[in-house]
């Protein structure tokens, strides 16, 4: 990091004016503004890499309009089981041979029944055993069950507050924007680290994505990760369905740049996360989004459901841009003091893994 570059503290009292200003600076400008803001306060060549592992899929009764694991979809995901403890623990030791320093995983649930909750316990407690992170995503969490995850190991929850407050219910309707920010605070006051972002390119106008970053700038801390993605209409959902074949059906790429260097300045000390939708971007694409700020991604073939890039092209690409994986601790992590295995993780250079 360079000594010359400013180091803007976090603020979380954005005006959405403010955002919708950064939206609006001319392209050039805005890189720039936030590749500075990036470089004082993470290692620019450095891209944190993480696997993600659906360990439940389908079947799930919420209605999100953009997911194929919805009851509501016709999307030809077949339910599943939670899978064995052993299973899980057996996929997190090959994505830590590969380089992973995280371990994402998601099960397909509102919420997480009590029932299920030994073995989620079981697994968490056998991924901080390995040395490595673990991130999950369950839905909605009661206080008790964040408690029991942070007693247990957890060092992330994932739970995306998907979109903008007004444009929330034309994409969900079996919960509200409030029911995520109350499980947010709950996993916060359990001192688990928070990920939570969102989806872009689901027919939103601007408007939409400022107050997407708004809501997540302005929470009483910034979320340390924070996914953006480009969604992946699928048909047989609701926004597969109404998006396919229309020119909404892809998020134009500056946009999304755009917003992935939106989201850095205004969450310079976050991780910026490239999710789904990485699979359908150019190189020169991913490497405007590594320029305006994000810093992480998830490695492997599929994303729960969906495809993703693939170890073979992320290793090229990396190596192409002379990129290499982060080691240790996030910046925001640090500083918020929860506990992560993070600082255990020995990175190696994805290319060498292969
Ligand atoms: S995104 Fe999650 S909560 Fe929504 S339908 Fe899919 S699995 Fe269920």
């Amino acid at each position: 990091m360079s000594a010359a570059q400013p180091r803007p503290e976090p603020r979380t009292d954005w005006t959405r004016a403010e955002i919708a200003a950064l939206f609006d600076l001319p392209f050039t400008e805005l890189i720039f503004r936030a590749a500075g803001v990036h470089r004082a306060h993470h290692a620019p060549a450095e891209i944190q890499l993480c696997t993600l592992l659906s360990i439940k899929t389908g079947g799930c009764v919420e209605d999100c309009g953009y997911c194929a694991q919805s009851v509501f979809a016709d999307a030809g995901v077949k339910a599943t089981k939670l899978m064995d403890v052993r299973e899980v623990l057996q996929s997190a030791a090959r994505a830590k041979d590969a380089g992973s320093q995280r371990f994402c995983m998601g099960a397909a649930w509102r919420n997480p029944k009590d029932r299920d909750m030994p073995a989620i316990v079981e697994i968490v407690k056998g991924i901080a055993a390995m040395g490595m992170e673990s991130c999950m995503t369950l839905g909605m969490l009661t206080p008790s069950q964040a408690g029991r995850l942070a007693d247990a190991g957890l060092d992330y929850y994932n739970h995306n507050i998907d979109t903008s407050p007004e444009r929330y219910s034309e994409v969900i309707t079996t919960r509200t924007m409030d029911d995520r920010l109350e499980t947010l605070c709950h996993v916060r006051s359990a001192g688990i680290n928070v990920c939570s972002g969102g989806i872009v390119g689901m027919g939103e106008t601007r408007a939409d994505r400022v107050g997407f970053i708004h809501t997540l700038a302005t929470l009483p801390r910034h979320p340390e990760s924070v996914p953006v993605n480009a969604l992946v209409p699928v048909r047989g959902t609701v926004l597969g369905n109404m998006l396919a074949d229309t020119p909404l059906a892809k998020i134009d790429d500056i946009e999304f740049v755009r917003t992935v260097a939106v989201a850095r300045i205004t969450m310079p000390l976050s991780m910026v996360r490239l999710s789904a939708g990485r699979e359908s971007m150019s190189d020169a694409t991913q490497a405007l989004c590594f320029l305006a700020g994000a810093n992480s991604i998830f490695t492997g073939d599929t994303l729960l459901t969906a495809p993703n890039a693939g170890d073979d092209a992320d290793a090229a690409l990396m190596e192409r841009l002379g990129m290499t994986p982060m080691q240790g601790e996030e910046p925001l992590a640090k500083i918020n003091g929860a506990k992560t295995n993070g600082a255990k993780i020995d990175g190696r250079a994805l290319a060498a893994a292969e």
